[in-house]
């Protein structure tokens, strides 16, 4: 049920429609791509996004923090795919803290405003950054994937404050980059002591509630054999012989399709809303010569995984080993496994009140208040496994998602919006 108050914040929303778009699209413009693993961000924008969003804060009467995180003094434990080589300069992180009037229950409200890269500029139909308004959608790298996000946390707080509405809980609305590679500026909010007792990040869910995510990690698979020329026939191994890397690679390969195999069997990797965990192949290094028998291969791999998974790479370590053991040269040579950045999944219970707080405010809205989980991971694991913080995502449709021609529909960002304030005035409680 939607009180009298509340409807007032809403239509302060509607009201507000050409507000929140002229808002979401200053925000597209800011050039905020995720630097790649070796790159440092370059160019103004992260930090001009950033201040643009302190001086809203500002306006609104938030004390605002902001800072640039140096990697390597961000606490590192397994999990939390910290990479101290990591280059987070000109990239700050924000959080911006209201408090409330009265004795209510306190929310974080995060967004990340980092973006993937925009891909082949051709295959957008309007420039990436020029957030062109089009079929009642807004066309731009981040329009759903978070900016939107972002966009309505602020509009929401916004209609709050014009409804006159005091809310007696402390709100923390915090932006921060990297999420797409390490999640790092999360975790320094983190590290850095800002907590509550819940937790919303409007990431795209379709307008449900995303109660779970699965965690992820990237490794190398090196594989040996023994160099020789590729047109004579050769001894056994332990004579000399050469030994093809590229064969023992295969079997490996079909080594981890078994593993894919096991795990969608497996009762203890069934989850209601994950599907079970998976190691894909995804790069392939090898040889050195056409008649050269090749001496090395590298194999890249990821590979997503339940929340309960607690050692993914103990469970890959296991699998080569089997097979390791099953080949004499193998045996002999065994493949290296390195790894990096693991990240642990995360998830909420059903019975959550903050989940209840998202179901009700979506039921409220007219839409069906389902949970749902993301087969990828976002910010939350830090939230939730790092400071204790049930954490929820509610927010636009998310098939256009780090594609070309990515857009928010102009009523799923004014529904999030809503359903934001709704939240958090659930959450905090107004009016003491
Ligand atoms: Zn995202």
């Amino acid at each position: 049920m939607i009180t009298e108050e509340e409807r007032r914040v809403l239509e302060f929303i509607d009201s507000g429609r050409e507000d929140i778009i002229g808002y979401l699209r200053k925000l597209i413009g800011f050039r905020t791509i995720t630097p790649q693993e070796n790159e440092t961000a370059k160019g103004e924008d992260y930090k001009d996004f950033q201040n643009f969003i302190r001086s809203t804060l500002e306006e609104m009467g938030f004390d605002v923090d902001m800072w640039e995180i140096d990697a390597s003094k961000l606490d590192s434990f397994p999990g939390s795919g910290v990479l101290k080589d990591r280059d987070l300069s000109n990239m700050p992180a924000l959080a911006g803290k209201l408090e409330g009037g009265g004795k209510g229950r306190s929310l974080i409200l995060n967004g990340h405003y980092d973006v993937v890269p925009p891909g082949i500029i051709e295959n957008w139909r309007h420039p990436p950054f020029d957030a062109v308004m089009e079929d009642n959608k807004i066309f731009g790298r981040g329009a759903n994937d978070m900016k939107g996000g972002i966009a309505a946390i602020i509009h929401a707080l916004k209609a709050i404050q014009q409804a006159g509405v005091i809310l007696n809980g402390d709100v923390t609305v915090e932006t921060v980059p990297d999420e797409e590679q390490t999640c790092m500026g999360t975790l320094s909010c983190c590290q850095r002591g800002y907590t509550a007792d819940a937790a919303i990040i409007p990431e795209p869910t379709d307008m449900k509630v995303l109660v779970a995510v699965r965690g992820s990690v990237y490794g190398k698979i090196t594989v040996l054999g023994r160099a020789g020329h590729a047109e004579v026939a050769h001894p056994d191994w332990p004579e000399g012989g050469a030994v093809n890397a590229i064969s023992k690679a295969a079997k490996i390969i079909v080594a981890l399709d078994e593993l894919n195999d096991e795990w969608k069997m497996s009762p203890e990797k069934q989850h209601k809303y994950l599907d079970p965990d998976i190691i894909t192949p995804t790069i392939i290094h090898g040889g050195e010569w056409p008649v050269t028998v090749p001496e090395k291969v590298e194999i890249i791999f990821g590979s997503v995984f339940i929340p309960s998974t607690k050692d993914k790479i103990k469970e890959i370590e296991a699998k080569l080993k089997n097979i390791t053991n099953s080949d004499s040269w193998l045996k002999e040579h065994p493949p290296k496994l390195e790894t990096e950045g693991w990240q642990y999944g995360a998830e909420v219970k059903e019975n959550e009140p903050i989940v209840d707080t998202g179901r009700e405010a979506l039921r409220d809205l007219s839409f069906e208040p389902e949970l749902r989980g993301f087969g990828s991971l976002t910010d939350a694991i830090h939230l939730i496994n790092h400071m204790g913080i049930p954490t929820i995502s509610i927010g636009p449709d998310i098939s256009t998602a780090h594609m070309a021609d990515e857009y928010v529909d102009i009523d799923e960002l004014m529904n999030t919006t809503k359903a934001m304030a709704l939240c958090i005035m659930r959450w905090c409680g107004t009016g003491t």
